[in-house]
């Protein structure tokens, strides 16, 4: 990373910022209702990035004070038995929001159990009825990932309004939600999107007119400096491993000496992820608490 660059988004630092303020907030609803948010995480098998994901959420949990609970199921876990566990957690209380890690393994449909979420419970924006309420312009959740690239253009006090944003990937997690996200009425959006992927035959075609690029496509190297022009702002969400290193989608050496601002990885987009996990629990324990709606 070159350090003369005053250009590079501090992803670790907004996320401390978003952990302080998170835990006035929970200061305050505990005052209120005696509750500390609890998260409930069921885990199939030990699939290394997602045992590692899990710790991470575990350890997001604790610098803000929630509860975190973890439940380990085998891999080979009968989706009945997963549903049946879900809908304990769905009842429960105590428990405030339930993710289910990614990626399930094969005997598990992935759409059941997103459908099977209570969708109050659903931190992780997962359910199509709050993907829905998105896609109208009404969440209640927005999904953890998209939500971290839209607070760090908010805190870096990038103004979308009427900007062309050309966001790189079109997953159901990531590339579309952003896009329904950058695309609202809201002061903090309004912004003009144009959604690339693997079909799109000339990336550099929309990225030379785009005043901020997202890369989430997950392919090292993909967005190079002649693909852009100087001053355009970059948020890069890829993470790939190459010789052992973490990094983006972006070749961050090049590109960061033309663009205005740019996330690095790792420090970018990731810690702040993990926070709008937190603060995703916090609007759930009070939804059904009905302090929200
Ligand atoms: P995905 O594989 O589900 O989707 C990738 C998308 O990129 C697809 O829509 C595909 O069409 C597009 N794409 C792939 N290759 C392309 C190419 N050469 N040109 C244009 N488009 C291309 O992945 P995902 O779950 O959306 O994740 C994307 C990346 O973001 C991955 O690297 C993932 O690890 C990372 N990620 C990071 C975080 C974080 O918190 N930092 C969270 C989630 C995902």
């Amino acid at each position: 990373m070159n350090s003369k660059n005053n250009n590079i988004i501090d992803g670790r630092a907004i996320a401390n910022d978003i952990a302080g303020e998170l835990k006035i907030e929970a200061e305050k609803f505990y005052q209120l209702k005696r509750i500390k948010p609890k998260l409930s995480v069921i885990i199939l098998g030990e699939d290394p990035a997602s045992v590692f994901y899990v710790k991470m959420i575990e350890k997001s949990c604790q610098k803000v004070g929630f509860q975190f609970e973890k439940n380990n199921l085998k891999e080979n876990t009968a989706q009945e038995d997963l549903l049946k566990l879900i809908n304990l957690l769905n009842d429960n209380k105590d428990i405030h929001g339930v993710i289910v890690q990614t990626p399930l393994p094969k005997n598990i449909n992935q759409k059941v159990i997103q459908e099977s979420l209570n969708p109050d419970k659903d931190v992780d924006c997962f359910n199509p009825i709050n993907m829905g309420k998105l896609a109208l312009g009404n969440p209640d959740f927005l999904p953890c990932t998209p939500y971290a690239v839209f607070e760090i253009l908010k805190r870096e006090k990038i103004d979308l309004e009427g900007k062309h944003v050309v966001i790189i990937g079109r997953s159901s997690i990531v590339g579309k939600p952003l896009a329904l996200i950058l695309l609202l009425k809201d002061p903090n959006a309004n912004a003009t999107v144009t959604v690339c992927h693997s079909k799109t035959p000339d990336i550099s075609f929309f990225t030379k007119k785009a005043d901020i690029v997202i890369a989430a496509a997950g392919k090292a190297g993909l967005i190079r400096a002649g693909m852009l022009n100087n001053g355009t702002i970059i948020i890069d969400v890829g993470t790939n491993e190459v010789n052992g290193k973490l990094v983006g989608d972006v070749e961050f050496e090049e590109v960061a000496h033309i663009s205005k601002k740019i996330t690095p990885v790792p420090g970018g987009v990731g810690p702040v992820t993990n926070m709008m996990l937190m603060g995703n629990l916090l609007k759930a324990a009070k939804i059904q608490q009905k302090i929200l709606y």
